[in-house]
């Protein structure tokens, strides 16, 4: 039987508000990494939409080429409020059509996963929070709507915080912490038991967040700074603080995240990629890991391309001696668990 997959992040919503593929094609085929379809294959059950406030210009940003062996991209340009509030609703309105089509079931409680089967079970994320105002006010309209978690930056700065550059190498301790708008945001994300991911944070951020949160320290999407020592990645520090949280790591499938030189080369041995699964296991435990893919906003293995491909990294589990309990937590119960401990039902 095959494994099911809760993934901690994809950027579907972004590449259909792009023009790449029909929002009315999901269940059937679309030319990203993920459809219904190829999800029904690999075993994807559900996992983290994002939304995130598109900006053509940001992209340039994220892509060192195959060949680069160290580099440090320059942060793309702020983002005003009014354009990532409009670029968010358009993710919003291809999100809630994908629910009425009966591609996706809106999560707001843990609960939500006990299920596997049926439409995916979609937790709605924003990656980055230029679309709020420094008096918070559209959090509650997009708690509303069915936000439940939120990153307080992508790899740029605003009002809230800074976002590491794709840097490499680089331990991501780059600019000041939050704002004081950035530490009232975490303090009511925790009132409303919205999720605050980490992912895309700089160090002071990260040291920040962990001083004010209530909740377990969660990165969505990302992986262990001491087998490859990206900017994006989490250091040895970070992980301790999130352990001493309960908190937990999803393995991002990028390339340059998961090869030890930081290269954006698609030849990747799945021995990278459970390298880094072993580090997250040994700091945060056997409750502290599990998958944040990133497909449709990053570059995976030659192997691991799109999602029906997830079986492949199943078996390399299985091979590198993981037992089906443990599979069975950084495939779907994980998340579960982490979801409980952070929305509280
Ligand atoms: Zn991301």
């Amino acid at each position: 039987m095959t494994q099911m997959i809760f993934d901690g992040h994809n950027d579907v919503l972004s590449c259909l508000a792009a023009g790449r593929g029909e929002a009315s094609a999901f269940g059937r085929a679309l030319p990203g990494q993920i459809d219904g379809q190829r999800a029904r294959k690999g075993g994807l059950g559900g996992g983290f939409f994002a939304l995130w406030p598109r900006d053509e210009h940001a992209l340039d940003a994220t892509d060192p080429g195959p060949e680069a062996t160290a580099y440090d991209l320059p942060l793309p340009p702020e983002m005003l409020q009014a354009d990532a509030l409009k670029s968010v609703k358009e993710q919003i309105e291809i999100f809630d059509q994908l629910v009425a089509q009966g591609d996706l079931r809106l999560c707001t409680a843990a609960a939500d996963l006990d299920q596997e089967s049926g439409p995916l079970a979609a937790i709605l994320h924003m990656e980055g929070a230029e679309a709020i105002r420094p008096d918070l006010g559209e959090l509650d309209w997009l708690y509303d709507r069915g936000l439940r978690s939120l990153g307080l930056v992508w790899s740029r700065v605003n009002r809230f915080g800074t976002g590491v550059p794709f840097r490499f190498p680089s331990d991501g301790d780059i600019g000041p912490g939050l704002s004081e708008a950035g530490r009232a945001l975490v303090a009511r994300c925790n009132e409303m038991r919205i999720l605050v991911d980490l992912s895309h944070l700089n160090a002071a951020g990260i040291r920040d967040v962990a001083q004010i949160s209530t909740a377990p320290l969660v990165a969505t999407h990302s992986n262990a700074h001491a087998v490859t020592p990206h900017a994006r990645n989490l250091t040895d520090a970070q992980l301790r603080l999130m352990a001493e949280s309960g908190g937990l790591a999803g393995l991002n499938f990028e390339r340059s995240f998961v090869r030890p030189d930081g290269r954006g080369d698609s030849d990747v041995p799945v021995e990278w990629l459970l390298a880094h699964l072993d580090h997250l296991l040994n700091h945060l435990g056997e409750e502290g890991v599990a998958l944040g893919s990133d497909y449709d906003g990053c570059d995976p293995p030659d192997w691991l391309t799109r999602v029906e491909n997830l079986p492949l990294l199943v078996q390399a589990m299985e091979r590198h001696g993981y037992d089906g309990a443990r599979i069975e937590r950084i495939c779907w119960r994980n998340w579960q668990r982490v979801l409980r401990d952070t929305w509280g039902a």
